[in-house]
């Protein structure tokens, strides 16, 4: 992979874990990281448990996010949060469009792109999201599937985000892609890139695959020259597997 692009490794604890459990999960990091990680280390919390997981680890090597934001400021949305709050608690990432986001609440990739430009004004980076169905991938669509996503995003550009792409079919179920599969659409997501915003920019933006991954596969898929890191759900709900993750994103 190219090392011009820092390495990420993101853990995705959807609605997962009580402040015990990331009690615990931030001592091990603080006690496993080297002041200097040669990736870059986010924790995505839920969101009762962000204020707490950002004051644990202030000072240490690593970044907190939102799992989602509403894309106005403030106002009459009960039960969400804007990104003004979210950085209030401590954060400096967003997750935009998870695919259990676009699922589950029916979000467009229209409202996906208005998150990713409102997280830029309230100086959260986002971690734009896509990916296709099983039902897409066997209709030959993965690729129309992927642009279509990304489109309303190139329409008004955030001035910064960097991508996750997550295969729906592979998210939760144990079936990882192959580092072959990953790296096709990943290197596909990167002419869109290039294309939406130009090569230079393209060629800065982290992509990050997500889809089951495991201390046993990560080191094989960080080798492909366009997957730039993991953002990671099961295998980062224990601080163990998700540091040997954090290992093979750096390339050790
Ligand atoms: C995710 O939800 O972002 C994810 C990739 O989950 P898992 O690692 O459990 O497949």
């Amino acid at each position: 992979m190219s090392r011009s692009r820092k390495p990420i490794a993101a853990a995705n604890w959807k609605m997962n874990l009580l402040r015990a459990d990331a009690e615990r999960f931030c001592a091990a990091l603080r006690a496993a990281l080297p002041p200097e990680p040669a990736a870059e280390v986010l924790i995505f919390p839920t969101f009762t448990l962000l204020p707490f997981v950002a004051r644990e680890l202030a000072g240490w090597p690593v970044a907190c996010g939102g799992q989602d934001l509403h894309p106005e400021a403030r106002g009459a949305h009960t039960g969400d949060v804007s990104g003004a709050q979210l950085a209030d608690a401590g954060a400096g990432w967003v997750l935009c469009g998870h695919s259990e986001r676009r699922q589950n609440h029916r979000e467009s990739s229209e409202l996906v792109a208005r998150k990713a430009r409102a997280a830029r004004e309230h100086g959260l980076m986002p971690l734009i999201c896509v990916g296709e169905t099983r039902d897409e991938r066997h209709a030959g669509r993965t690729f129309e599937v992927l642009e279509s996503q990304l489109a309303p995003v190139f329409a008004d550009p955030p001035s910064d985000f960097e991508l996750a792409y997550e295969p729906v079919w592979a998210i939760g179920t144990g079936e990882v892609a192959t580092a072959e599969i990953a790296q096709e659409a990943h290197r596909h997501l990167r002419e869109v890139l290039s294309r939406g915003l130009g090569t230079g920019r393209a060629a800065s933006v982290r992509i990050l695959y997500g889809g089951s991954v495991k201390p046993d596969n990560a080191a094989g898929l960080i080798l492909q020259d366009d997957i730039d890191g993991f953002l990671v759900g099961g295998a980062s709900l224990d601080s163990g597997p998700f540091l040997e993750i954090v290992r093979s994103a750096a390339g050790q």
